[in-house]
């Protein structure tokens, strides 16, 4: 099967779950969307309130600054999958729960199984902690793991991942946004690193 009937097949089952609460109070799910041959992967928490009208991630004030990010580095969203650890919106954006990430996460998988990208990009604590335990890397906080490629398997997969903080983090704090412009120009110099070899 193509690559886009699998990932189709995991947007249509998201869209009509109801494995977990967060199906309750969700208006759309937001399956997430993109490149079907993307090398670089985006991996965020869960929908916010714009996403959870649209149905599409990263569609809000964060999408926004997240879309300037990958401008930066010569990337547009058509380039990249993005992505989600859950994909219904928690109530009032609350942080999403075990039981809710360990029932929504076999979709991620399939979606990485199936594009099979060279970078996973991790935005925040929920990301980068679950793409870690499936890499069997020790996480013990954003502010430690971030900026820095971790050479790695997951899902049988060989990959880089790259963890950074949430793009939501730049909306209220100067240093937050410093480190993502930053982590994202470091991430830029390794594509171009590989373009080059
Ligand atoms: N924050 C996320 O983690 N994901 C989205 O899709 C939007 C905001
Ligand atoms: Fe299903 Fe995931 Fe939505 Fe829960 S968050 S209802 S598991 S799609």
């Amino acid at each position: 099967m193509s690559r886009k009937a699998l990932l189709d097949i995991v947007a249509a089952e998201v869209v009509v779950c109801v494995k977990c609460p967060l199906s309750k109070s969700r208006k759309n799910a937001v399956p997430g969307e993109g490149n079907l041959n993307a090398d670089i992967m985006l991996i965020g928490e869960a929908p916010g309130k714009s996403e959870d009208l649209e149905g599409r991630p990263f569609v809000g004030a964060a999408g926004k600054f997240l879309e300037t990010l990958l401008a930066e580095i010569g990337l547009a969203r058509k380039d990249v999958f993005i992505g989600n650890v859950v994909k219904c919106r928690p109530p009032r954006n609350r942080e999403p729960r075990p039981m809710e990430i360990q029932t929504c996460t076999p979709y991620l998988e399939r979606q990485i199984r199936t594009i099979q990208p060279k970078f996973i990009v991790t935005l925040g604590k929920y990301s980068t902690q679950h793409i870690f335990s499936k890499a069997g890397l020790p996480f013990n906080s954003i502010t430690q793991a971030r900026g820095k490629f971790y050479k790695t398997s997951i899902l049988g997969l060989e990959m880089m991942i790259f963890p950074t903080f949430h793009p939501a983090a730049s909306l209220y704090s100067a240093k937050y946004k410093q480190h993502l412009i930053k982590d994202f120009q470091l991430l830029g110099h390794e594509l171009a690193k590989r373009e080059n070899c």
